[in-house]
């Protein structure tokens, strides 16, 4: 069992921050992370924490890979450092594509994807989902790790492979990605067709499933209740019309198991009626 640090792992060393789980460079450490420094995110009451790789390995984190339908895999990440997203891991018969990254790394994640196929790619959603990207990259020969133009500031690391991209680009035959922005200005989706020939959306955090998977939302900051206006949330609907999608995962566990594209268009709808004060007169 992989239970102590070895130092044969070099991941064992990266830096990151323990609030949103995100690599730095270690060699540039600010004072406090910019992610969580900003108005989508928080800093502990306690202060600014970094931590690495290999201590919390030893502090028991686990990547856990989990299937969420056939061709796609969740990668949540137990006792770890961020704010619980569950990584994406998309199987294509091209190869396979991580949306979204874990904040941790270890050697039983690393030959689990592998034994699934490895990795062609590397796509964050936006930068709250860079995790430890460059270590994973790393792991499996360098592959290119996809970073959104207008988000690159964001970077707190580079990775060896960084490929920037603005507009649309298909990291793997049909396999789509696209920047609708709003949660971020460079805001990324993906989308496939999955084995039941159904279209499949990977949402991160431009769209949010509610508690109620009738709807979603669409929000700047989750975490700080800040909802984009209803002109974004409409404008993110339109974009999204490019494609073909039943389902929807969003960044965490929430999935629109059917008829997505129309439970987003009622959605926004519903938002930016909201957002604009069409319901004042129900406060
Ligand atoms: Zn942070
Ligand atoms: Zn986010």
């Amino acid at each position: 069992m992989d239970t102590q640090p070895t130092p044969d792992q070099p991941w064992d060393r990266t830096v990151l921050c323990t609030t949103c789980g995100v690599e730095h460079d270690p060699d540039a450490l600010p004072g406090t992370c910019a992610i969580c420094a900003d108005d989508r995110q928080w800093v502990p009451a306690d202060g600014q924490r970094w931590t690495t790789v290999g201590a919390l390995r030893a502090g028991g984190a686990r990547v856990q890979p989990a299937p969420l339908e056939p061709g796609l895999w969740a990668l949540p990440v137990s006792g770890g450092a961020g704010i619980g997203q569950h990584a994406k891991l998309l199987t294509t018969p091209a190869g396979n594509l991580l949306v979204d990254v874990p904040a941790h790394i270890d050697r039983a994640a690393v030959e689990a994807v592998a034994g699934l196929g490895g990795l062609a790619g590397i796509i964050a959603s936006h930068p709250h989902m860079y995790g430890v990207q460059s270590d994973w990259s790393e792991a499996f020969d360098g592959v290119p790790v996809y970073v959104s133009a207008p988000d690159a500031a964001w970077l707190a690391r580079r990775p060896g492979n960084l490929a920037l991209w603005s507009g649309t680009i298909e990291p793997l035959p049909g396999v789509t990605a696209s920047q609708p922005g709003g949660h971020f200005p460079g805001s990324v989706v993906v989308h496939y067709t999955a084995e039941d020939g159904r279209g499949v959306l990977l949402a991160g955090d431009t769209v949010g499933v509610a508690r109620d998977r009738a709807w979603t939302t669409f929000m700047r900051s989750f975490p700080n209740y800040l909802p984009l206006s209803g002109r974004v949330a409409l404008r993110i609907a339109d974009h999204l019309d490019r494609y073909d999608y039943d389902r929807l995962y969003d960044n965490f566990t929430g999935c629109i198991t059917a008829e997505a594209r129309a439970v987003v268009h009622r959605s926004a709808q519903r938002h930016a009626d909201w957002a604009e004060g069409r319901c004042d007169h129900l406060t």
